[in-house]
């Protein structure tokens, strides 16, 4: 009986004890639910106030591979509208998220903040980030953002930014890259891009001289806004970066083939130009070239042949005598840039004439040359050098001897014409030839390699006088 009474009162212990057990359980699942049903509604609610706020639209660029995104806001208090790229790559788009959305909440931030400190809530911003795509040789895209913000309609501040990708791999090319990795190339963009601004005149009045200093000196982060527009390479700066709003946004446009020289062999355009940027930044070093003793019908055409193959200038002094069967070659001469000098009639020793000999010398080779060209010689050179008082004083234009004599005419090799000159070479040389032998124009080419490789742009004979005149 007693072991029947226990085992009566274990049982209900045990039933009351498994009754509170499953109400503990119950309640734990009901709570466990209540707040996951919770979050789930709240997470609904978040999307809901997005999709109410902001409108998403995705359409086809103009090209294959990328669409774009409009994204604009629909709270009026709050307005906005921004344009961005989706390409095939992750790491791309994910990049371009960031910017997408680091600027978003620049702006977000800057309007509350603005309304907090003025204590008005009315206050009604505007901000726009506007997309341009360009390609360069297939495989490159070009981004480039303009991204203008308001925070109340008065004053907009306005910024670049740009991505260059390859459409290929779904790599980033910054500057670094493009210039070849190399210090060197960066430093001779800089000095170039830093003149282009310092004189357009469209800038000119504007600039924050000090800021265009500091941020064309050769710095990587200086030159992280750029990209390839129709073959060229362009550079931006932000509204009030390097000048005044009133110059607008400066942006600076170089062709890629005059960058050539400085680009990694990716980047480089198939388009060439003798015409480089590592040529115009060595303007201070000039020379002259002179060919005297001609108009030869062919060793003249094969050397206006090398020149223009160089984009060289150079100064042809001729005899009298030879003009009037060459006419035309006289003004295919002129017409090239070159400048013409006079070089005497019959090229005798002027200081063993009478003066009525020297200006009949003088006089007779101007007037064949004015009229094969229309133009008077505006230098001249006497036969040998040779000059005396009554020369000086019978001539009106500059006489100009030289400072560099190849010995051409002496030795008729036309290997023997650079290393006479890679000997003399000096800056403002004034170097000595003649265009009626034909090693001068064989050898002519390797002197132009040579002396352009060495930077030294070819300038006239004036051109040199002007420069030593004004010094
Ligand atoms: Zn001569």
């Amino acid at each position: 009986m007693e072991n029947q009474r226990k085992a009566r009162g274990l049982d209900s212990l045990l039933l009351s004890a498994i009754f509170l057990l499953t109400v503990i359980i119950a309640v734990f699942i009901f709570i466990s639910g209540d707040s996951k049903f919770q979050k789930n509604t709240s997470a609904a609610n978040n999307d809901k106030v997005d999709e109410t706020t902001a409108t998403l639209t995705e359409t086809q660029s103009g090209f294959p591979d990328i669409q774009i995104i409009k994204e604009s806001s629909n709270d009026i208090s709050i307005p906005y509208s921004m344009q961005y790229p989706k390409t095939k790559f992750n790491t791309v788009n994910k990049e371009i998220s960031k910017y997408i959305a680091d600027s978003k909440e620049k702006y977000l931030d800057t309007v509350y903040l603005f309304r907090n400190e003025n204590k008005n809530n009315s206050v009604v911003g505007d901000f726009r980030i506007s997309l341009q795509i360009h390609q360069y040789k297939n495989d490159y895209y070009s981004f480039v953002f303009t991204n203008k913000s308001s925070v109340d309609k008065t004053k907009y501040d306005a910024t670049i930014q740009t991505y260059l990708f390859n459409n290929n791999t779904g790599e980033f090319v910054n500057m670094y890259q493009l210039l070849d990795e190399k210090v060197k190339n960066l430093e001779v963009l800089a000095e170039y891009v830093q003149k282009q601004i310092t004189s357009n005149p469209a800038y000119k009045e504007y600039l924050y001289t000090e800021k265009v200093q500091t941020l064309t000196e050769p710095k990587w982060r200086h030159f992280k806004k750029f990209s390839i527009v129709d073959n060229e390479l362009v550079i931006y700066y932000d509204k009030d970066e390097i000048a005044s709003p009133l110059a607008g946004m400066p942006t600076i446009r170089i062709p890629m083939s005059f960058l050539n020289p400085i680009l990694d062999e990716k980047y480089r355009t198939n388009d060439t130009s003798s015409n480089t940027i590592i040529k115009t930044t060595h303007k201070g070093k000039r020379v002259a070239l002179t060919f005297d003793d001609g108009p030869h019908e062919k060793v003249t055409k094969q050397i206006l042949q090398t020149l223009e193959k160089y984009d060289a200038k150079a100064t042809f002094f001729m005899v009298g005598h030879r003009v009037e069967n060459n006419a035309s070659l006289v003004r295919e001469i002129l017409a090239s840039g070159h400048e013409i000098g006079n070089h005497s009639w019959n090229h005798s020793n002027l200081t063993t004439l009478t003066p009525k000999q020297v200006l009949s010398q003088y006089n007779s080779t101007n007037d064949v040359i004015y009229e094969a060209t229309g133009q008077y010689p505006t230098v001249f050179r006497p036969p040998y050098g040779a000059r005396n008082k009554c020369v000086n004083d019978l001539v009106s234009v500059p006489i100009v001897l030289w400072t560099i004599d190849t010995l051409d005419w002496k030795y008729r090799d036309a290997d023997k014409i650079l290393p006479m000159v890679k000997n003399k070479m000096h800056n403002n040389a004034i170097i000595l030839m003649h265009d009626i032998h034909q090693s001068t124009a064989d050898g002519l080419d390797s002197v132009l390699a040579y002396l352009q490789d060495e930077g030294y742009e070819f300038v006239t004979v004036s051109e040199i006088l002007n420069y030593q005149t004004s010094k």
